[in-house]
């Protein structure tokens, strides 16, 4: 049986007729760049964020390299995330000049260790601390960081929070008071993309910078057509960071979409949950559902060794599964000069030699489910 990591193909054809539709309206337009449709698209990003404001942008990566520089962000200044994110997320810190300063992460959420942080924050140099700017949580494979204590953290240091959440639009937090937030809405600045690998895809690039401040919004905005505050006026630098209206007519069709999407890819981990919890699996350490609402971007599990054997074997039944990621950010040969060592952050190393993602997405059948599980139950049984 094959049981590809993603399949967009049948998703295609379930809304083709619509996304035609929507595609020919920007044909006959001949508008490509913004205008109505984007706008829309925003509005509608923002509500369903449950945000005040959402600035469309060209991809992930630019949402949060937007929303740095428009926190006035550059060099010399530090910035707190995890070294086990996609390499975006620290790339984008680097590019503005500033220094990436890791903290490790929560072995079983594989999200940025609150506890961490405090420590990250108290080994920062005295003359340093004024240095440190902002906090990016990363809400990976589509749950939620730690948002509580993260918050407090950087409302102790005043630290501005750009929530990394491009593997997490529609994922849910709930605070002790029974509030529940979502993903993007909970910090400054949230940043999603829309890569066609994520939860709600392009047929192309596309991102998303969502915020509940309206001063930001504006610079946001500004930021994202080079800095132009009125024709040929530029009181500051920005770039080219617009979204393509036909990007988000798109969207536009697929956001419609997205809670039945979402709902089928957390059947589809339940799924995997049950049998696994059947076969009694001890190797496997399955992802634990520490939040409130995971949207499951991807299903990652971890293995006490043999991993890498295990994914070859999955490949040659016809399984296909990923690592994310193989090797963390602060090992990564770009990153040398920060002075990191391999062993400083244990979590991040070991789940980059641990983990694998299995197929999670919505149209998966439950024979493919079973299919992948019997196919791991094969391969334990063979030690
Ligand atoms: C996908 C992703 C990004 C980058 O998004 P692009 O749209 O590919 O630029 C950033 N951070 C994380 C955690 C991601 O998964």
């Amino acid at each position: 049986m094959e049981v590809p990591l993603l399949d967009l193909k049948e998703q295609y054809e379930d809304i083709q007729e619509e996304i035609l539709l929507a595609t020919k309206e920007i044909f006959d337009s001949q508008r490509f760049i913004l205008g109505p449709k984007v706008e829309e698209l925003e509005k509608r990003i923002a509500g369903y964020c449950q945000c005040d404001y959402a600035v469309g942008v060209s991809s992930g990566t630019d949402a949060l390299l937007i929303s740095l520089m428009t926190e006035g962000i550059g060099i010399g200044d530090l910035v707190v995330t995890t070294p086990y994110t996609f390499f975006a997320t620290v790339g984008a810190v680097a590019r503005v000049g500033a220094r990436p300063v890791f903290v490790d992460i929560d072995k079983s959420t594989y999200n940025m260790d609150p506890e961490g942080l405090d420590l990250a924050l108290s080994h920062v140099d005295e003359e340093e601390k004024s240095r440190v700017k902002a906090i990016i949580p990363v809400h990976l494979f589509g749950q939620c960081a730690d948002m509580v204590r993260i918050l407090k953290v950087a409302e102790g240091h005043d630290l501005s929070v750009i929530e990394d959440a491009a593997q997490a639009i529609g994922a849910e937090y709930e605070f002790a008071d029974g509030e529940i937030k979502r993903a993007g809405s909970m910090g400054h600045y949230g940043c999603f993309s829309f890569y066609p690998t994520k939860n709600l895809g392009a047929f192309g690039e596309a991102g998303m910078v969502t915020t509940n401040d309206r001063v930001v919004y504006n610079n946001l905005k500004t930021m994202r057509n080079h800095g132009d505050v009125a024709r040929y006026d530029h009181s500051f630098i920005g770039g080219n960071f617009r979204l393509d209206a036909l990007q988000a007519a798109i969207l536009l069709v697929k956001l419609k979409y997205l809670d039945e999407w979402i709902r089928k890819r957390r059947e589809n981990a339940s799924l995997y949950w049950t049998l696994f919890r059947e076969e009694g699996l001890e190797w496997i350490l399955l992802p634990e559902e520490m939040e409130k609402r995971h949207v499951y971007n991807q299903f990652v599990i971890k293995i006490r060794d043999r991993r890498d054997e295990l994914k070859k074997y999955l490949a040659e039944k016809g399984v296909g599964c990923e690592v994310f990621y193989p090797v963390p950010l602060h090992m990564q040969a770009c990153f040398e000069y920060l002075g990191y060592k391999s062993e400083d952050f244990p979590v991040s190393v070991e789940a980059a030699k641990k983990t694998l993602g299995l197929p999670i997405y919505p149209e998966l059948r439950p024979e493919q489910i079973h299919y992948v599980v019997d196919m791991i139950r094969e391969f334990l049984r063979q030690r």
